[in-house]
Formats: C-alpha cells, sequence, structure tokens
C-alpha cells in the first residue's frame, strides 16, 4: 500500500515527544513510508510562553539533528518545517522564522484563542469550564482564518482542535437556527475560503481519531 507522507512529526524538543528523527526515519522506511517531515513547534519570543515547545535558542539544533537524519536515511526524503503557532499580531516574530532557515513548509496551527489558553493543553482542562464552547469554536475558527491569510503557511494544522476533550459546537454561532438543522457549514465557510484563495493544505491530523472524534 502506498502511504501518504506524514509531515506532522515532533522531536523531544518540543518537550512532549520520544524518538530521535532518525528513529522516525528508520520506522517510516520499515512501514513503507518514502517521505516524512519533521514540524517541531516553533519557538516564541519568550522562552516561557508556554512549556511545549524548544526554546529560541534551540532553533538551530533541531535544523542540525533533521540535517543529520536527512544524510542517514537517503533513501527518505526528509523535509524540513515547523509548526507555527498563529497569534494575531505575532506576524513580524513568524516572518523571522521563516528567514532563518530554508524550510520546506509551516504548518500553521492554532492552539491559543486567547493568550495564555491553549485549548489543547491537559494542564489547562479546567479552563474549558469557565467556556462556551460555541465561542470556543467561533474564536478558533476565525483564527484558522486569519493564519490562511496571512500566506505563512503552506499547511493549517488540525482544524478539529477544540474537540480534543469531547467540546463541541451545540450550534452554528452564525446561525440563528438550531445546530443539527443548519449543520456546520458558517462555522466553516470563511476559514475554508480562506485556505483556498490563498492555497493552504488542511491537515488531515489522525490524531483526531483518538481525541473523541
Ligand atoms: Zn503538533
Ligand atoms: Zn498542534
Amino acid at each position: 500500500m502506498n502511504l501518504p507522507a506524514d509531515y506532522h512529526m515532533h522531536t523531544p524538543l518540543c518537550r512532549h515527544a520520544t524518538g530521535a528523527p532518525g528513529d522516525y526515519a528508520k520506522h517510516a522506511l520499515e512501514i513503507g513510508l518514502t517521505e516524512i517531515g519533521f514540524s517541531d513547534h516553533a519557538p516564541m519570543p519568550r522562552d516561557d510562553f508556554d512549556n511545549w515547545r524548544m526554546y529560541a535558542s534551540q532553533l538551530d539544533e533541531y535544523v542540525a539533528k533533521v540535517r543529520k537524519a536527512q544524510k542517514d536515511f537517503p533513501q527518505l526524503t526528509i523535509r524540513l518545517a515547523l509548526e507555527v503557532d498563529y497569534l494575531p499580531g505575532y506576524e513580524d516574530w513568524i516572518r523571522g522564522l521563516a528567514a532563518r532557515h530554508p524550510w520546506d513548509y509551516f504548518i500553521g496551527s492554532v492552539h491559543y484563542v486567547s493568550d495564555g489558553w491553549a485549548i489543547d493543553d491537559p494542564q489547562k482542562l479546567s479552563e474549558w469550564k469557565h467556556r462556551n464552547a460555541d465561542e470556543v469554536w467561533s474564536a478558533y475558527f476565525e483564527r484558522l482564518a486569519r493564519a490562511a491569510e496571512t500566506g505563512f503557511f503552506e499547511i493549517i494544522g488540525h482544524a478539529d482542535l477544540p474537540k480534543k476533550f469531547g467540546h463541541r459546537p451545540s450550534r452554528d454561532p452564525g446561525s440563528a437556527e438550531g445546530f443539527a438543522e443548519a449543520g456546520c457549514t458558517p462555522l466553516y465557510e470563511k476559514f475554508l475560503n480562506a485556505a483556498q484563495r490563498n492555497n493552504c493544505a488542511i491537515e488531515l491530523n489522525t490524531a483526531g481519531l483518538r481525541n473523541f472524534s
């Protein structure tokens, strides 16, 4: 079977992944992949922004590790990339990251719907109790659309992230109709149009199969 490439892999520099790039490459070949891509969470301007990404000072070390895997496994196509958080106001930072290395692609991901709360962070799970799921979904897709509009990203990551802990929209925020009648279209439409206009691929992140899909 011809498996599609896996472009979303993290190394231990992200502090929530195990396995060096070489280990991933070896396994990829064993299961018949011909192409993979590393996309560690990009650093933020402040190293204490959260605790699930590399420090800014580790960016070159990350690139060197991926380059080494490329050299050690010439029979496998290995892409060098980053998963970059999109938050409004960080455009200059992202531009700066893009200029640092000849990246193969950027995955633009939204984890934060407000500064200080990443919706998928298990350590911040209690925050969901204070939030309205419809508003979170709505804010999430609003940011996804803005991320696609920036033109920074070849791929938009895991557009289904708000369902990680089982929270789903009860109705369409843009619709007076009930959720069941109206469907999800108004929620997605703006984002999908923005992705199409800006030539962004949309990631099918299979972690969703384990996360209350
Ligand atoms: Zn990721
Ligand atoms: Zn992510």
